[in-house]
């Protein structure tokens, strides 16, 4: 019976499997649905006060105007700013896995490429002590 074939470790479709988890933006549950439609505001900025229909922009805005409600003044002050309304934020990434956080000095030291780096931005440090 010929021996079966290691199996490598890692393939590159589970490495790049892990990636994809680290940063995209998925899971979470409902917190991580509606992060991702935007949060209560939404992802389009201007509401229109006639009859409620959301635009990306107030150029758009004013398109939207000029064919459904042709009889009324345009008023760009009218149209409320959801992201304003909402703290201008419409997505806070809160399922996704990947930390935002730089290292540290100390997690840095654990890898070879870690202490290469830790050597470069002490190299930067000491070149702007001289400039
Ligand atoms: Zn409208």
């Amino acid at each position: 019976m010929a021996g079966k074939a290691k199996p490598k470790k890692h393939t590159a479709k589970e490495i790049a499997g892990k990636v994809a988890a680290a940063t995209t933006n998925k899971g979470g549950g409902k917190a991580g649905l509606a992060d991702r439609l935007g949060g209560a505001a939404g992802h389009a900025k201007f509401k229109c006060p006639s009859c409620g229909i959301q635009s990306p922009s107030i150029k758009s805005a004013e398109m939207h105007w000029d064919s459904k409600h042709p009889k009324l003044p345009f008023k760009p002050e009218d149209w409320s700013d959801m992201h304003a309304v909402h703290g201008g934020v419409t997505t806070q990434g809160v399922a996704v896995k990947g930390s935002s956080k730089e290292k540290t000095k100390h997690e840095l030291a654990k890898s070879q490429s870690g202490q290469q780096k830790l050597k470069e931005i002490e190299q930067q440090k000491a070149m702007a002590k001289f400039q």
